[in-house]
């Protein structure tokens, strides 16, 4: 009977109109002060929290998700949260169910005594994640790989766009951690592992996703996860990182600082710890660095059932209330709690009572929070309508998606010029991503950990079937030769009987290998050997052995360790998780339609002991000229950051400075000339690297400082040049702060050096 009203009440509400603030209508920032002086302390508390959709209703036998009164009218009225997050039931919706949820919830925020709108958060990293027909990107690491600013900044406009068709408005991403240690397993949700590069795509992705021109088309960033989250010592996520200040402060700070910089409104804090405090309780790193050095102005959002994580996993507090404590009063501004906020508020409200939470941390975390909902105009519009969004899905957006998967997709090998394919040439397509959409897309696609994407993602093609359609079917055998378990088990792969494979390979020109992971996220992916699975390096000796050039492809969320097969590979094609497009471009690539221009935003290691990065000291170049030892754990990856072929190659001359001698302040113009020496158009990344040739503390070998990416057509020849402020060049010494010490620096573009000098 419950049931039955609670349907009822729903179907009727759903169709309200009551969207208005009415009471609130909050025209400049100064009016946020008058709102939060007739606040109660309950009323603060509330919008100081944040719970999962789940914990508002239920999945009705329908099949739908419905808002359950009671439990909005306890959440919403009673407790008076301030925001939701997540989709319903872990899987993506439409934009009119998304649109009738968000209006259901924002009808009952107007129906609270002072009517402050909710906001709403989703975790939408390579397109609206859990909105089904929307326009999916390469993930944030494939986007790095096309080292192309203004397709990543694309990219976030068009997914702050269709997250606003579902009226949802605030967005938990980019991830701004390093992609620096390959045995963490959220790798693909970074720009890459290099902090210039990763501060660049993250300006880009920030004023992107909160694009000024755009009313109703922005969404709010969230920098993650605030700090250091990628760098765990044993490589499992959510773990200890062992990091002293200097080099937190070297490697890790400076794309959030740069994102700061560009006006993002939230940012969200590791779920891990440091040096054995849980970041949630680092008051040094929330207030004093973020808050006060940085000028951060915007809210801090706690990572997921975070503050519980303090007393029950990190034993650093006795009870609940207490791990709230230490967390508000470091400078969590808003808690994910997610589930059960009934003891959140109570604790937190009761703290403030007892004078162990200052009330002037609750304005301050509340004010932040208003301003957030006021800047993105929510007291004015908290529902925005899906016919408003006539792009969402669009043509014109896929063809950008395409477009970024097709300059991210990364030529590591190309023997005797095995690629592109001649046309009419017959291929064996197998591997264990062969055939699936889910691998392609990998996870936050769909749901959580990616593994509804077959449900959703049907019309897209994959890489067999993008394979058909471009070499023709009579061209194209297929042979799965290792499957995915599906459920759960996110690394095992089962043999198919391999006894039928030479029969397959019988009549083909070329084997196509799809090889890598299936999809993961967060915890789930942690990992216990980076290397490939042996099923599929089986798989990848049975190929080699039928002697048919193969061509491995990796589709994988990190450098899964090849070393073994690599050698007997004609080419490798690194597509990272692609997302939809992914196949298409893959073949258009295979086929020469698309000169390749990716470049790995990351280290591929060669052995799983050798796992250091090319930011790495002398020291991990020992080998000795003698040949006396065996240095063979030396920094020897299997390929390098920053490279990628081309069908194209490319030449480099006349590498010049405007001076030869610089002194702190100046600014530095580098200048090179580019030159396709290859028969087709084609892109080529120039990349800056500048080394300091000695310091106080050991040297970097070297350091990305700039790169441009550049379209030349056969025999065009481009100068390229860079502004580099010296002080840039400068390194966070053992005091913790940047010291630019004269001497000489090495400058490197494409093979071109030279030397200048700092006094
Ligand atoms: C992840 C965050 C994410 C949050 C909300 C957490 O488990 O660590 O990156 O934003 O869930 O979905």
């Amino acid at each position: 009977m419950r049931f039955l009203v609670s349907l009822f009440f729903v179907s009727v509400f759903s169709f309200s109109h009551v969207i208005v603030s009415g009471q609130n209508k909050i025209r400049a920032e100064k009016d946020i002060d008058e709102l939060m002086a007739r606040m109660t302390l309950e009323e603060k508390v509330g919008q100081m929290s944040q719970v999962t959709l789940d914990v508002l209703g239920g999945m009705s036998s329908s099949g739908r998700f419905d808002l359950d009164k009671d439990k909005l009218l306890d959440a919403i009225v009673n407790y008076k949260l301030g925001s939701v997050l997540n989709t319903s039931d872990n899987r993506a919706m439409s934009t009119t169910d998304w649109h009738r949820i968000v209006t259901t919830l924002q009808s009952e925020a107007a129906k609270t005594r002072l009517a402050i709108p909710l906001i709403y958060g989703f975790d939408a990293i390579h397109g609206a994640t859990y909105v089904s027909g929307a326009t999916f990107f390469p993930q944030p690491l494939g986007q790095a790989a096309t080292w192309n600013r203004s397709l990543v900044h694309e990219a976030a406009l068009i997914t702050a766009y269709e997250s606003r068709a579902a009226s949802v408005s605030w967005n938990f991403s980019p991830v701004l951690d390093l992609g620096m240690n390959p045995l963490w397993p959220r790798i693909w949700e970074t720009y890459g592992e290099d902090p210039y590069l990763v501060a660049e795509l993250g300006k880009q992705v920030v004023s992107g996703y909160q694009n000024n021109n755009g009313a109703g088309e922005q969404v709010a960033a969230c920098l993650k996860h605030y700090l250091a989250y990628s760098d765990p010592k044993t490589g499992k996520d959510r773990t200890n990182v062992w990091l002293p200040e200097n080099y937190l402060r070297e490697y890790h700070l400076p794309s959030f600082k740069a994102a700061v910089e560009q006006g993002a409104l939230s940012v969200m804090v590791n779920s891990g710890l440091i040096n054995g405090l849980p970041t949630h309780i680092n008051k040094y790193l929330l207030t004093d660095v973020l808050k006060k050095e940085l000028g951060f102005s915007g809210v801090v959002v706690t990572d997921w059932q975070d503050i519980e994580n303090v007393f029950k996993r990190d034993k650093v507090a006795s009870s609940y209330k207490e791990a709230i404590m230490l967390s508000i009063n470091a400078g969590v501004d808003m808690a994910m709690i997610p589930y059960d906020y009934v003891t959140f508020c109570n604790d937190l409200s009761s703290l403030v009572r007892e004078k162990k939470v200052p009330m002037s941390r609750i304005d301050d975390a509340v004010r932040r929070i208003l301003v957030l909902k006021w800047k993105l105009g929510l007291f004015q519009k908290t529902v925005t309508e899906p016919a408003a969004y006539p792009r969402f899905g669009s043509g014109d957006f896929c063809r950008k998606a395409y477009d970024c998967v097709a300059e991210s997709i990364t030529l590591l090998k190309n023997q005797k010029g095995c690629l592109p394919l001649k046309p009419g040439v017959k291929i064996l397509v197998t591997g264990p991503n062969a055939n699936s959409m889910r691998t392609l897309n990998g996870g936050w696609s769909y749901s959580w950990q990616g593994e509804k994407t077959e449900l959703f993602a049907g019309s897209y093609r994959t890489i067999l079937t993008a394979m058909q359609n471009k070499f023709g079917k009579d061209n194209v055998a297929y042979f799965p030769g290792v499957n995915y378990v599906m459920e759960g088990k996110y690394f095992e792969d089962t043999v198919q009987s391999l006894a039928e494979f030479s029969r397959y390979a019988a009549g083909v020109d070329y084997i196509l290998l799809c090889l890598g992971e299936n999809s993961y996220t967060e915890k789930p992916g942690d990992l216990n050997d980076l290397s490939l699975s042996p099923n599929q390096q089986a798989l990848a000796m049975m190929a080699a052995r039928t002697g048919k050039p193969v061509i491995l492809i990796l589709n994988e969320g990190r450098p899964r360790v090849i070393s073994n097969i690599e050698p007997l590979m004609s080419a490798v094609v690194m597509t990272y998780l692609p997302g939809n497009y992914g196949a298409d471009a893959l073949c258009d690539i295979l086929a020469g339609e698309v000169n390749p221009s990716g470049k790995l935003p990351i280290t591929y290691p060669r052995y799983v002991n050798s796992l250091a990065c090319y930011i790495h000291k002398s020291s991990d170049q020992q080998s000795n000229p003698q040949g006396a030892y065996d240095y063979s754990a030396d920094y020897n990856p299997q390929y390098d950051f920053g490279f990628g072929l081309s069908y194209s190659t490319f030449e480099y001359s006349g590498l010049s400075t405007d001076k030869k001698q610089y002194r702190s302040g100046d600014t530095m113009i580098v200048s090179v000339k580019v030159k396709n020496s290859g028969i087709l158009a084609g892109k080529e990344v120039v990349q800056l690297y500048i080394s300091d040739l000695v310091a106080s503390l050991s040297p970097d070998v070297k350091r990305l400082r700039g790169f441009e990416k550049v379209m030349l057509q056969a025999g065009e020849e481009k100068l390229v040049s860079f502004r580099v402020a010296i002080n840039d060049l400068s390194f966070i010494g053992q005091d913790n702060r940047p010291v630019l010490e004269p001497g000489e620096f090495r400058i490197d573009i494409g093979g071109r050096s030279l030397n200048i000098n700092v006094n």
